[in-house]
């Protein structure tokens, strides 16, 4: 009807905007034809010409509670109507609460919460503080991770994104985590690559000098690395050598945090280890309102007891942002939906890629917990050859997406992985949904096997 015909044309103007004046992230600009989204709700979005998808990427892996929750829509409306911003040196309740709800779930005594824009900030804030707290400079972090875009967050990143902004000064070391799949220690058990990674670490250590070490920073769970999940006694084994060296423990638990994993915090896998900083943002409030930040340990926190800390954000606990965050802890926790993934994740969606698995040789391994899936796609399962290389694409993975997308169903994709990361409400109906869709193009992927 005449409407459909009004949204078709406002969604060209915004997909012409957008070619003229729009400068996207991480892209050659000119080749970009980027979707337009005109609405979205649950784990649904719309397009500019009306077709529906099931997002199983969760956007950026960030709609943890799904899109268009009204709770958190009615706070982030109640917050605007009542105060919009603060500067960050003045109090206000929704930063005061959501420091709290964020204080109760983080382990151990992690009680300070200093509040960002995002995730990549959170990162660069939580280096400066162990950088100051220490008296250290030099920051390890392991190969295939990502911790944002800002200059330290990009140089701490282990992938190729980090390459032309890395000129050899930032102070970022980078080692190998555990990943039995590829393997760099020859292991051929968990508990192999467990012991020997960390020994790899532990020689990291000696021969840069403990003693000029700041912090090591680990994401609890790699995301968009490809969700390797440790084997269990890693991070233990990681907090056992900060303990040792004095070297403070960065957990980034930007993607993998606010139930993800089927935890408030994928730390939690690994009960007793507690970090001591917590990068936080995305399902912290859902993305609604940009919000990140950096959850501090009693010993840290106490460095800038007397001392200032030289840091901060014109927007630092913005209320709208956190008003949202207060809105999103308090509904994932009335509506039990970080167990909502734990259980959709082991009943659900884990089985059901098991299961494709068995069915399409193009599925190397399948990856991960809760509502944090990846899909290592090869070109022979005997020789792990991916599907794609390593920080590159290849036609086959672009027609499996294009596929996917073309059948209704949006995924996050890095190199030769998919990710299946849908938001932490997914119902079973929609996991199916999504599992079919999946069953259906992985025969493409198939075609492209040895
Ligand atoms: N750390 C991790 C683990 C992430 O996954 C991301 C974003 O994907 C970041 C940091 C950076 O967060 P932001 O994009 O909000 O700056």
């Amino acid at each position: 009807g005449l409407t459909q015909e009004a949204a078709g044309q406002a969604a060209a103007r915004a997909y012409e905007l957008d070619r003229r004046h729009v400068f996207h992230s991480w892209s050659a600009q000119k080749a970009l034809t980027p979707m337009v989204i005109t609405a979205a709700q649950g784990c649904y979005v719309w397009d500019g010409a009306g077709h529906r998808l099931l997002d199983f990427s969760s956007q950026l892996v960030n709609t943890n509670i799904g899109h268009q929750h009204p709770k958190v829509i009615a706070a982030i409306q109640e917050q605007a109507a009542k105060l919009c911003t603060v500067a960050p040196q003045h109090a206000n309740d929704a930063r005061s609460e959501a420091a709290r709800l964020i204080a109760e779930r983080t382990p151990g005594e992690l009680n300070r919460v200093f509040f960002t824009n995002g995730g990549a900030e959170a990162v660069e804030h939580a280096v400066r503080m162990a950088r100051l707290h220490t008296g250290r400079y030099k920051v390890l972090s392991r190969y295939r991770s990502y911790h944002g875009g800002t200059e330290t967050a990009v140089n701490l990143t282990g992938d190729p994104r980090r390459w032309p902004s890395d000129h050899g000064n930032a102070g970022t070391v980078h080692f190998f985590g555990p990943f039995l799949y590829r393997s760099q220690f020859h292991a051929s058990t968990e508990a192999e690559e467990c012991e020997r990674a960390l020994a790899h670490l532990e020689q990291t250590i000696l021969f840069e000098g403990p003693q000029t070490i700041a912090a090591i920073v680990l994401e609890s769970i790699p995301g968009t690395a490809g969700i390797m999940v440790p084997p269990p006694g890693y991070l233990a084994g990681v907090r056992e050598l900060c303990d040792r060296h004095g070297i403070v423990f960065i957990a980034d638990e930007v993607m993998a945090g606010f139930g993800r994993t089927g935890k408030w915090f994928a730390i939690e896998h690994a009960p007793g280890v507690v970090p001591d900083l917590i990068t936080f943002a995305k399902g912290v409030n859902s993305g609604y309102v940009p919000l990140g930040g950096v959850a501090i340990s009693p010993d840290i926190a106490a460095t800038f007891d007397d001392r200032p800390y030289p840091g901060g954000l014109t927007y630092s606990g913005h209320p709208l942002a956190t008003a949202a965050a207060v809105a999103t802890i308090t509904a994932m926790a009335e509506e039990r939906i970080v167990e909502n993934a734990a259980e959709i994740g082991a009943r659900v969606l884990g089985p059901g890629l098991h299961e494709l698995a068995r069915r399409h040789p193009s599925i190397g391994e399948v990856r991960g917990t809760g509502v944090f899936w990846a899909l290592e796609l090869v070109r022979d399962r005997a020789t792990r050859e991916p599907l794609a290389p390593y920080g590159g694409t290849s036609p086959a993975m672009t027609e499996v997406v294009a596929a996917a997308k073309e059948a209704g169903l949006l995924l996050f994709v890095n190199f030769n992985r998919l990710h299946v990361v849908p938001p932490c409400v997914i119902g079973e109906s929609e996991a199916k949904e999504g599992l079919a869709i999946l069953d259906q193009v992985l025969s493409l992927a198939d075609k492209h096997t040895v």
